[in-house]
């Protein structure tokens, strides 16, 4: 995808705003982005939600869906915290932004 770098932190703000609305998983959450304009493959959003994992944001429970193994994620505590920050500096950002 063009200007990944730049756009990983919104695309990981879109992931933590779902996690905590509800819970996850991988494809689901590919074609949520897509919807947005986003094409990001499994083999960046995969590692994206395992180190999201790793930093403490998001837990994953292996669960089963009809007859698929699937690995769902929630946010944590943490998670929420950063997103309640995050919210307030995205709404200051778009305030400016959008002068
Ligand atoms: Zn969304």
């Amino acid at each position: 995808m063009e200007h990944q770098d730049l756009l990983n932190g919104l695309i990981r703000l879109h992931v933590l705003h779902h996690a905590v609305e509800g819970e996850l998983y991988g494809q689901w959450m590919i074609e949520e982005l897509a919807r947005h304009g986003y094409k990001l493959s499994a083999g960046t959003l995969y590692p994206m939600l395992k180190s999201m994992e790793k930093k403490g944001y998001l837990v994953s429970e292996n669960r089963r869906d009809g007859r698929t193994a699937r690995k769902f994620y929630r946010a944590t505590p943490l998670g929420r915290e950063a997103l309640q920050i995050a919210r307030g500096k995205v709404r200051e950002l778009i305030g400016e932004m959008m002068e």
